[in-house]
């Protein structure tokens, strides 16, 4: 896993060249600077009327087999809003309420031996659609699960974002409604 992305300048194809502070590509041949800058990414904390909340496992790397929330990463143009919607869309053929932003938290992500840092942006929304109309994304999701708070075992969760979120959550930074329809079943 390597941070700086590029082994050779993009402008001059000389190799080496310096990464600074995490994130700035600087060429010492021609000068050429990259910003390699945080990604976006925003997931949703769904409850149901039992209280439950839930987590999917993932079918992909980075933390393939550990717990994530329904979101990923906000495309070029998009608004985060679209974003997360479209995410939710995407993975669980769901729709969602409007969402309600918690809190975003740094994250380091592994994707084709290249580290990311991001900007986890979590919201709270309810999904709309009846869990037996969802159709999930098979690659990315390979379980549903639905946990009370207790229940869940910091370690399972797959990112360190999510568990800084989670913390703040227990710690009653905010609230997150049950929703007041039944959705499982
Ligand atoms: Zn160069």
């Amino acid at each position: 896993m390597i941070e700086n992305p590029f082994l050779f300048c993009p402008q001059c194809g000389s190799p080496g060249g310096e990464f600074l502070r995490h994130h700035e590509y600087r060429c010492s041949v021609c000068g050429h600077r990259y910003f390699h800058n945080v990604a976006a990414a925003a997931g949703i904390l769904a409850r149901d009327v039992e209280g439950r909340f839930l987590f999917l496992r993932r079918g992909m790397e980075p933390a393939r087999g550990l717990l994530g929330l329904p979101g990923g990463f906000v495309d070029p143009g998009e608004g985060v809003t679209e974003a997360v919607k479209r995410e939710v869309r995407e993975e669980l053929g769901a729709e969602i309420s409007s969402p309600v932003f918690l809190d975003g938290y740094p994250n380091r992500y592994a994707f084709s031996k290249i580290w990311y840092h991001t900007l986890d942006l979590y919201f709270t929304a309810d999904i709309l659609t009846p869990q037996a109309q969802w159709t999930l994304d098979a690659q990315e999701v390979v379980g549903l699960v639905w946990m009370l708070p207790e229940q869940v075992d910091e370690t399972e969760l797959a990112f360190q974002s999510l568990r800084q979120m989670w913390h703040d959550w227990k710690a009653g930074r905010w609230e997150v409604k049950q929703a007041n329809r039944k959705l499982t079943r």
